[in-house]
């Protein structure tokens, strides 16, 4: 539903022209452009530093700089290896079973340590499907697998590539990127 004008706001005349209300709409506008490139220009590239953290939280020089990551944000997957870098997973399927996107594939097989019941013989996670629910994560009663990889930068050339499977699951942590900028 749209803003609707009160003729108590602007008085009768301008009520029905509107005029009044797109030049204060565009004074806005003006006052915010103005103020964000003069905090650019004098507080960032300049010497009045007191400017810059205005303009700094609004807007980073993606991608020469990265924003912070929120404490509970949820990028692409990796699953826990073990000591002797195997998955840690078990392959219970309680995550495939409780993914709504229904893009987790398992397939079990026999685990050569007796101790240990199964393991992943495929465990593929199309990354396309996937709307980053985290339900995975939490229903995961070994915690192997984890979305903490700060990864949320995905491309690749082809839709086939983006089902990620074992090997590439198994990724190590990566480095953090510099960080610089405000938070998301
Ligand atoms: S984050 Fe959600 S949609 Fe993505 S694989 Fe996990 S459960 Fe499925
Ligand atoms: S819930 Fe955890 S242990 Fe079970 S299949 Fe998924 S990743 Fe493996």
């Amino acid at each position: 539903m749209g803003y609707v004008v009160k003729r108590d706001e602007i008085g009768g005349a301008a009520y029905s022209v509107y005029f009044l209300e797109i030049g204060r709409g565009m004074a806005t506008v003006m006052r915010h452009l103005v103020r964000n490139f003069t905090g650019y220009w004098l507080g960032v590239k300049g010497p009045v530093k007191s400017l810059a953290p205005r303009y700094e939280v609004r807007t980073i020089d993606y991608p020469l700089e990265r924003a912070t990551l929120p404490p509970r944000y949820r990028a692409r997957h990796r699953l826990v290896p073990r000591a002797d870098g195997t998955p840690r997973c078990v392959a219970c399927k309680c995550c495939e079973t409780t993914c709504p996107a229904k893009c987790i594939r398992i397939v079990e097989g026999e685990h050569e340590d007796p101790a240990i019941e199964k393991k992943p013989v495929i465990f593929e996670i199309d990354e396309l499907r996937c709307v980053f629910c985290g339900y995975c994560v939490e229903a995961c009663p070994c915690d192997a697998i984890r979305m903490d990889t700060e990864l949320v930068e995905l491309a690749e050339y082809r839709r086939a590539d983006f089902v990620y499977g074992i090997d590439q699951l198994l990724l190590d942590m990566p480095q953090k990127p510099p960080v610089k900028g405000g938070q998301w």
